[in-house]
């Protein structure tokens, strides 16, 4: 099997000039992919974009409407794929989202969740329903016993639910295809040659590295260099462990806690924390400044105010600072992950779904929402591809009570701190639920989907049977 992996090409210091140049194109490249976000991520435009060529390219082509965006017309419609296809995705993620909803709904009959998972796919009744348009309901369906109104109302509630916002994107990066850019050697010096604003020019760039990449590459733009990104397609190794399955479960402090009785990432939750700290001193020192801003204006002391909000309420130096955060944590994560990886050499890696954990228990509300959304992402992003590079399988379970039974003798217990006290004993309360998260791989009861209530069940049989 092949695995996409990332592959960066630096540049030497950038004239001004094709500095300048590239950050206008990326400026409008993004106003484009902004515009197309905006106007086409909504319910409306669901069987639209399937054929954005046709519904949205042609017509832009037709009647000028994309000579706005002062971009050669290869920039544009590079930038409309791209923004297409992350509309595309995040559709894809709204619907995994909601049949997973769907599955733990206890009020839905066998008949109601049939229906509802037929409608995710089938965009034109999903369509319809999210509309509030009629449609003629396929056989399959109408034979059906279902309350219409409710399960269309709950449609619509998921999908709003879980549709986030309308997503925007300030980054300084653009795509390009093969007959976008070329290489050139001079001097023994590689240079990269990229598409300009004007017909024919090209800006030149000076390269650290003499590797010549092919097809579509995307242009990240820094301080005053840029990256050349390729996706590359890297062969995968094969297991070492013929078959070593590992459970691993999100710990309360620490990123992982394994089946095998190992943690990783025990600092990750202080890192955090510390962050968290910082961020709310600032802000409460930003929100002194606004009061004194505001305080000048009134007074008509207006250069006072402006010099408040140009020295202390600026955003630069705060972005940079969260940057350096944020990159700090990937690393670290990284990094952890690695160990994982190098000490266990797992060849099949059983999980939650990192994705749809709730951390409550980590964090107050307001930073949750900050914090949490992308670092959950990212851990479930690099732990698949991690475990893709070495061969390994990822594989999803119910995480239904795996944090409330004894993985010695399955009854319930209590938690107190970092311990897991039952009947039989005392354990580590995240290496314990690392445990059962494993045995749910071979457990033939307790599927992916069954719902929680269910577990509970099935778990308390289980002990009246032992007894
Ligand atoms: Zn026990």
């Amino acid at each position: 099997m092949q695995i996409p992996k990332c592959v960066k090409q630096h540049s030497f210091e950038l004239d001004p000039e094709v500095l300048e140049e590239l950050e206008i194109i990326s400026d409008r490249y993004n106003s484009v992919k902004n515009y197309i976000y905006s106007r086409y991520s909504g319910i409306k435009s669901l069987l639209l974009i399937q054929n954005a060529r046709k519904n949205i390219r042609d017509i832009w082509t037709k009647d000028n409407f994309a000579e706005q965006w002062k971009l050669p017309a290869r920039y544009w419609k590079m930038a409309l794929e791209e923004a297409v296809a992350n509309i595309k995705t995040e559709w894809s993620n709204i619907k995994l989202k909601t049949k997973r909803a769907v599955y733990q709904n206890e009020n839905l009959t066998e008949d109601e969740r049939y229906f509802i998972l037929y409608v995710l796919k089938a965009d034109k009744l999903l369509y319809a329903i999210l509309n509030r348009e009629s449609f003629d309901e396929p056989k399959k369906l109408m034979e059906l016993e279902i309350r219409e109104k409710y399960i269309f109302n709950l449609i619509c509630r998921y999908i709003r639910k879980y549709k986030g916002d309308v997503p925007y994107t300030k980054s300084r990066t653009f795509s390009l295809d093969a007959d976008m850019y070329n290489y050139k050697t001079e001097d023994g010096v590689l240079y990269i040659n990229i598409m300009g604003l004007k017909r024919g020019n090209r800006l030149k760039v000076k390269l650290r590295d003499h590797n010549i990449h092919k097809g579509n590459v995307k242009i990240v733009l820094r301080d005053n260099s840029l990256e050349v990104h390729k996706l590359k397609y890297v062969k995968q190794k094969k297991a070492t462990n013929k078959e070593k399955v590992v459970g691993i479960d999100k710990g309360y402090r620490t990123l992982i806690n394994t089946s095998e009785g190992n943690q990783y990432g025990e600092k990750l939750n202080e890192m955090l924390s510390e962050e968290t700290e910082r961020l709310n001193k600032i802000n409460k020192e930003r929100n002194k400044f606004y009061a004194l801003y505001r305080r000048y204006k009134e007074q008509g002391k207006t250069k006072k105010a402006e010099d408040i909000l140009q020295n202390n309420l600026g955003k630069k130096k705060y972005n940079k600072k969260k940057k350096q955060h944020d990159n700090k944590v990937k690393s670290y994560i990284n990094c952890e992950l690695n160990k994982f990886i190098d000490k266990e050499k797992p060849s099949e890696i059983v999980m939650e779904d990192l994705t749809f954990v709730s951390w409550k228990n980590i964090f107050p509300k307001h930073i949750k929402r900050k914090l949490s959304r992308w670092i959950k992402g990212y851990i479930h992003e690099r732990l698949n591809y991690k475990a893709d590079l070495i061969g390994a399988m990822t594989t999803i379970v119910n995480p239904a009570y795996t944090s409330k039974v004894c993985s010695g003798c399955g009854k319930f217990g209590n938690r107190e701190g970092d311990l897991f006290k039952c009947e039989c004993g005392e354990y580590h309360a995240d290496i314990n639920a690392a445990i059962n998260i494993k045995k749910r791989k071979f457990d033939s009861e307790i599927g992916l989907y069954t719902p929680y209530k269910q577990v509970e069940k099935i778990l308390e049989k289980r002990i009246k049977e032992v007894v």
